[in-house]
This record gives C-alpha cells, structure tokens and sequence, in this order.
C-alpha cells in the first residue's frame, strides 16, 4: 500500500551503534547447535535500519521431532532433581543474563527495534522472572496431608507436566521466553521453545550461554515459522502440555492441533485494553499514564492502555492533555539516548498492518488528533497517534492494532462505561482512573479482565499472575499460579487399616 512520509515527528538516529553479538547458526538440541534438516534460512532483519542482521534455519518437522526426543530423555532425570537444585540452575541462569546485560539489550533492540528504555526493562524483568521462579519453585503450597476419609491418609504431589512445547512472540522475545522457561523449569519439566520466526536471536543467545549450566535436552530452541515448528510442537503426542503467547488465530490453531492428542494448552493471547477515566479522575495523571502504557513498546504490547473511554464532562480536558503529552513523545533508533520513548514497528509487515489500520480509521471519519502518518527515511516508524470522535461500536474499539495508536470514546454513566468496556472478545487487562473510593471498588470487579489497574496502567509484578479471560486465553504466566499451570497434581491415598 502507498504510505504517507511526511511527520511533525523526527526519529532520532544514532550515528553508531556497537554491533550485536549474534549466536551460532543451528538449531540447540540436546545441548549443542545443530544443523536443520531443511537447509532453508529465515532473515532476520533490523527493523530500525531495514539491514539483514544475520539469518536462522527455517526449522523442520524433523528439527522438532529430535528436539522433543531429546527433550524426552531429558525428562526423568531433571524431574527427579530436587526443587533446591532447580533453584540453583534458575538462580545461574539469572545471574548469566545479568552479567551479559549490555549483549543482550543490544542484540534485543538490534532485532525489535525497540529503545534503550524498553530494551533495559525486558532484560531486568526476564533476570527477576528467573530469580522469582528459583524461590518459588522451592516453597509450593498445597493441601496438607491428612485423614479426610476415615484410617485413609492422603498426600497431593505436585509432579511435574513432562515436554512443555513452547510458543513465543516478537513483542518481548527474550522477557516471553523467561515467562515461560523459568516456571517450566521450576516445575521440573523439560521444554522445546520456538520463538518468533522474526526475533530468535535473544533465545537463541541464551541458549548459548547456558548450555554449560542446564543438563543437555532440559531447554531445546527450535527456529522456524509457526504453521511449521509451532504447528507441529502442538500436535507432537510426546509433547505433554503447549503453550503459547500470541495472537487469538494463531492459539485457536495451536488448540485445535493440540486437541488430537489432548494436551494441555496455555493461551496467552491478544488484547485491546480499555482505560475508563472518570470525572472525579486526576487527568493529568491519567494522561501521562496512557501516553507511558499506551506508547509503550511503540503500542506492540498486549496490555496496552490503547482504548480510553473518558466520561463525556471531562473528554475535551483529557484529549488536549493526552495530545499534549503524545505530541512530546521521542522517537528513535537504539542507540539514541536512555530517555527515547518509541522506537520501530518489528517489520516492514507490521508497519503496512497498522497504517491500513489508520487509512480505515480515515474512512470511518474519525479525527486524527495527532500523528497518523509513517515517518520518513529508513526503518519502519509510525508516528505515535491519538484518534478522536469515535463513535461506540467503531472497528477501532474492538480491533486490535498493535502499534502507537490510541483511541478516545465517551461515556456518561457508570454502567454505560462498565458495559461498553467489556465489549470486546478480549480480557486480558484493564485500568480504572478514579478518586472516588467506592467507584474504586466495585468497578474493578464488574470488569471482565484478567488485570485491572486503578490509577494505574500496565505495572507488572512478577509476584503476580499475568493472563487473561475470553479470546485472550486461559492459563497464567508469572507468580505461583505459572508453577502450578506447568505441574500436575497427583493425590496418592494410604489405607492405614
Ligand atoms: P503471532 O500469533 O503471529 O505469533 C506468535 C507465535 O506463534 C510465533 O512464534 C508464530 O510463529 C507462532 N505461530 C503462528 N502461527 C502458528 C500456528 N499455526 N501454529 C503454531 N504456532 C504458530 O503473534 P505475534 O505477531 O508474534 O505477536 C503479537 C500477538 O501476541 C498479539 O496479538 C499480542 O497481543 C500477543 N501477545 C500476548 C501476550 C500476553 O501475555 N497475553 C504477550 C505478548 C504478545
């Protein structure tokens, strides 16, 4: 499609930039690189610079079955390891990733184009999953052993699932990988993990770096496009559980392939999460929490506060606050400085997604209120957005677009703002921006999402559970309830009598 190149924004260009170190070319499989049975490659690009960085092999259905073969080896010893020793390799794994901080923000933003600012909090968030998933894997709870039926003792073990396939997206390579890694392996499973075709090279790097540390076959890394390497992990009978983050089609796809051996699945899906601001709301924070969540990541984010729904008496006093904010965003490459809020769209692809998406928010004669445009020169920029005037039921309000743009609806009651919140086949997160203690209250849970802020958007602890309702999934990443998704529950009764 034709695109727009003319911007009131400027993209910041770094004049240089340390080149990223790259992992070695193979797929990782019983704990060393190997070569793919296809022969054929993926490029991986970078999409601030539209530069081929280096390419991948584009994985095989035989890729995976070895990987999962030898993750089936793998499987009785690193299970019968107790929770400490787990700990032990977890808290390494950490503590690798920290001591190649630098290497791992560079080659993560080289591949996303993704800003120092955003790059920095993906690699410490990934480091603390770690470190949280080492404790908690040592300090599970369960029902007590007890005689609940009379001379009849029952004890609950948490075993773990067996192979977890696992399925990541291009957003966060490296944080979605540690979501799923460390929980996977503090349940004493073992694991296959595809990334996405277009951002491998974090994992990949990690794999590398922790081949010495974890037993050969624990953690396999198989590259390739999905409807090949993820479609085939979901349907491999010798894969006990699947797990994927990513979009609503492609986790009906891996749930129906998993349904022919009747594994367990966990979906972790799309998202279009409403920010309900009330009257009595401190606007301005409201403002700058949204250009912060709704911006950030370039708007590449499942929970971003990307869909306001304002109350009707204060919109004008909110909209000119937001495009106040929103027009002050920095733009750049990697490179540029600490304070740079945006950075690219992934792919040449995604940047054609999400100006169509803004060509149809034209048709639908919605106003523009800032940004709306490509950004001109090299890389895949888009200019962040805020769209105004829109009318409930709009496709905007429901579609997700997955780049910088944010849209602006009115409400004028409560139950107005409840109701037309939870219009949407998502739930994965939420925010309510209120002074009002009983509005603070009860709202929150009249919503139908998996994560509701109030006075707050897109804050994320590690000690807590990330997931959604509806067509945003089922299954629960970080916290406990990620250690319990990936373990099975076995109840073993003695007769005393
Ligand atoms: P995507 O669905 O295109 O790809 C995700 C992964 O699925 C990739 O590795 C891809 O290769 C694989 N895949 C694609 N088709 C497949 C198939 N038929 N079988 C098996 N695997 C297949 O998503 P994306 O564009 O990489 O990521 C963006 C999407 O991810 C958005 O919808 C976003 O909301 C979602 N997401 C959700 C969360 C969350 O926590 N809920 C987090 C990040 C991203």
């Amino acid at each position: 499609m034709s695109t727009t190149k003319t911007s009131a924004f400027t993209v910041l260009r770094a004049e240089t930039t340390p080149a990223p170190s790259l992992p070695p070319f193979g797929q990782f499989i019983g704990g060393a690189f190997v070569p793919s049975t296809s022969g054929e490659t993926v490029d991986v690009v970078n999409p601030a610079t539209e530069d081929v960085l280096i390419q991948v092999p584009a994985g095989s259905v035989e890729d995976v079955d070895a990987a999962v073969a030898a993750a089936v080896t793998a499987k009785a010893g690193w299970a019968a390891t107790t929770p400490k020793e787990r700990a032990a390799v977890l808290l390494k794994i950490a503590n690798i990733i920290e001591s190649n901080r630098e290497l791992f923000e560079t080659l993560e933003s080289a591949n996303t184009g993704k800003t120092a600012m955003v790059a920095e909090d993906d690699i410490s968030s990934a480091i603390d999953t770690f470190r949280f998933s080492a404790g908690a894997a040592r300090a599970y709870n369960a029902l007590g052993a007890d005689d609940y039926a009379e001379n009849h003792t029952s004890v609950i073990f948490r075993e773990p699932v067996g192979v977890v396939g696992v399925i990541t997206p291009w957003n966060y390579p490296l944080l979605m990988a540690a979501w799923k890694i460390a929980p996977i392996l503090g349940a004493g499973n073992t694991l296959v993990l595809k990334p996405s075709e277009q951002t491998p090279l974090t994992t990949l790097k990690l794999a590398e770096l922790i081949a010495d540390e974890v037993p050969a076959g624990v953690v396999n890394i198989v590259t390739g496009p999905g409807r090949v390497v993820g479609n085939r992990l979901a349907e491999h009978p010798d894969v006990d559980l699947v797990a994927i983050t990513g979009s609503v089609g492609s986790g009906q796809k891996v749930a129906a392939s998993a349904s022919s051996s009747v594994k367990r699945v966990h979906l972790e899906l799309g998202g279009k999460a409403p920010v309900v601001i009330f009257a009595d709301a401190d606007l301005e924070a409201a403002a700058q929490g949204v250009r912060s969540a709704g911006f950030w990541n370039g708007g590449q984010e499942c929970g971003a506060a990307c869909r306001v729904l304002v109350h009707e008496s204060v919109a004008e006093k909110f909209i000119e606050l937001l495009v106040r904010e929103v027009s002050d965003i920095t733009i750049g490459t990697p490179g540029t400085g600490a304070d740079v809020e945006i950075g690219s769209m992934i792919s040449g692809a995604h940047y054609e997604r999400v100006l169509a998406a803004l060509e149809d928010i034209r048709k639908d004669g919605l106003t523009i209120a800032v940004g709306g445009n490509a950004i001109d020169g090299l890389g895949y920029f888009i200019e962040p957005t805020v769209v105004t005037n829109v009318p409930a039921g709009a496709p905007i309000t429901s579609n997700e677009i997955f780049g910088p743009v944010v849209s602006v609806e009115t409400f004028s009651t409560d139950d107005e703002a409840v109701a037309r919140a939870n219009e949407t086949i998502y739930g994965l997160a939420a925010s309510v921006w209120t002074k009002d203690s009983a509005r603070s209250l009860t709202v929150p849970r009249q919503l139908d999402f998996g994560t509701v802020w109030v006075n707050s958007h897109l804050v994320i602890a590690t000690e807590m559970p990330w997931g959604g309702f509806k067509g945003s999934g089922y299954g629960r990443d970080l916290s406990s309830y990620a250690l319990d998704d990936f373990s099975r529950t076995k109840h073993v009764m003695y007769n005393r009598g």
